[in-house]
């Protein structure tokens, strides 16, 4: 069984703080902020690091099980990602695989996954994007109808036999419960580093430069601290606007909603995206803790609000620029690309009363044609929200991680596919943080290369 004592017993508050005055503060405590915790316990000499968590526990928001779909995206089947980025994710993923295996299996499944093209134009586009990433990915197999049928059995039952369909498919993927994920990060980074503060129930209000300094406003007291990484998901953009840095972007805040069926699928399907749409299209993933349940989504559609369910933060969206002449000018400019429209407006279309059902039964059909009305139960309450920056200086979406780097003081934005990528985008944290600081705070790149594997991608 998994030991969660450490979660518990650090949860320090102003009257037990003995020291705010850190080397490195991290702000959040989602699948970014514990990723980059425990890089720096285990792998830096930084001697004081806190996290600040406003929530009472890791991993509650976007990182949290229920909110997200629980994928290892590594670059196989995710159609809307570049060439060069499908790359990077399986180098990114590559790390958390490691992880998974050596610390924190209980957070982790192997699953099978499969992008599956339907129709003439989506089965030469994927062979297409085969071809392209083939020797990069020699692990996936192609599979044609026959084949499909064995593994994804109801991906054919009920198909009309002359619609072509084409998938990629890779037997040992992974679903991954982040939130547990989380938790083992702030254990195993406690086990490397007693000395390090987790403020869970703390929110951060302000941060200020004050010389060498940055001052950092919680509702439980000030934190003082040479460095700051603020890892809020949505919330960081604002962070930086706050200190002057990010002027020319704005947030889009896009809502993920899921349904569930019984089980119908052995693994995960995805179906073919545009590039240049920076969300996955409609999926079917098994639950990773539940084998009885397939679950379906995420749709997309832009809310006002920066945490889902939470009507305090419209306020917080009112301040993320995108209400603004410039911002309003960029996200028209975008919309006006035809597929991104399209998307958009598929997406509205399965939020409308009782005919969303129906629009979205239409794009799970895709996957599985007998799936019935009755099946699909929207699941209320999942679904967390992807903060897409926007860059109004070039009217487009900013594609990729979103981190915004000054001076001292780094910014997660963390789109869609952000917990994927956790453990490269602490390794990149620590790299920075040690020409920052001029290598008072080494980064042990040896020590991280030899935990993880980095030249034996096949494991
Ligand atoms: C519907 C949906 C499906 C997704 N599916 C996948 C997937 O399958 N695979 C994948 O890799 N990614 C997926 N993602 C993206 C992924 O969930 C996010 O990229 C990831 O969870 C972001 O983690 P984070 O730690 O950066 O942010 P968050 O999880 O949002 O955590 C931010 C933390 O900061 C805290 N915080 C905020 N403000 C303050 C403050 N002022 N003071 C203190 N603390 C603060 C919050 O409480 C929170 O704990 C999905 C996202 C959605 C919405």
């Amino acid at each position: 069984m998994y030991d969660r004592s450490h979660l518990e017993a650090k949860r320090p508050n102003r009257e037990n703080a003995m020291n705010t005055d850190y080397d490195v503060v991290i702000i959040g405590g989602g699948i970014t902020g514990t990723a980059i915790l425990y890089a720096f316990a285990e792998f830096t000499t930084i001697p004081r690091i806190a996290l600040i968590e406003k929530e009472s526990g890791v991993a509650q928001l976007n990182s949290n099980t229920r909110h997200n779909s629980q994928t290892l995206h590594s670059g196989e089947i995710e159609a809307h990602f570049s060439p060069e980025k499908a790359l990077a994710a399986r180098d990114g993923a590559h790390l958390v695989r490691q992880y998974l295996a050596r610390y924190a299996p209980h957070a982790g499944k192997r699953v099978q996954k499969m992008m599956l093209a339907v129709g003439e134009r989506e089965c030469e586009a994927l062979e297409w994007r085969y071809r392209r990433i083939r020797a990069e990915f020699p692990h996936l197999t192609v599979l044609k109808r026959d084949e499909i049928l064995d593994v994804e059995p109801n991906v054919v039952f009920g198909r009309d036999p002359d619609e072509k369909i084409f998938a990629l498919f890779y037997r040992d993927g992974r679903a991954v419960d982040y939130h547990a994920l989380s938790e083992s990060f702030v254990h195993e980074a406690a086990k490397a580093r007693p000395g390090i503060d987790v403020w869970m129930n703390t929110a951060a209000c302000a941060v200020t430069r004050d010389g060498a300094h940055f001052r950092i406003a919680t509702d439980q007291g000030i934190f003082s601290c040479t460095v700051v990484i603020v890892a809020c998901g949505p919330q960081s953009l604002l962070f930086a606007h706050s200190i002057g840095y990010a002027k020319d972007f704005a947030l889009l805040p896009v809502a993920g909603g899921f349904y569930t069926t019984p089980a119908t699928l052995n693994g995960k399907v995805y179906t073919m995206q545009y590039l240049g749409i920076p969300f996955a299209a409609v999926h079917g993933d098994p639950v990773v803790h539940d084998p009885t349940i397939t679950r379906w989504g995420p749709t997309a559609w832009a809310i006002p609000l920066l945490e889902r369910g939470r009507a305090s933060t419209l306020f917080d969206f009112l301040r993320s620029r995108l209400i603004s002449v410039r911002g309003l000018a960029a996200l028209v400019t975008i919309l006006g690309r035809g597929e991104t429209m399209r998307f958009a407006l598929c997406n509205a279309g399965y939020h409308i009363p009782v005919m969303g059902k129906r629009l979205f039964l239409r794009a799970a059909r895709k996957i599985v044609p007998l799936l019935r009305y009755s099946d699909l139960r929207f699941a209320h309450g999942e679904g967390g929200i992807r903060p897409q920056l926007i860059d109004c200086r070039a009217r487009k979406f900013v594609e990729g991680q979103g981190t915004i780097e000054g001076d001292r003081i780094r910014f997660h934005v963390t789109p869609a596919s952000g917990a994927s990528s956790c453990l490269a985008t602490a390794f990149d944290d620590a790299q920075w943080i040690a020409q920052q600081c001029s290598g008072a705070f080494p980064f042990d790149e040896k020590k991280f290369h030899d935990a993880f594997g980095l030249n034996d991608q096949a494991a």
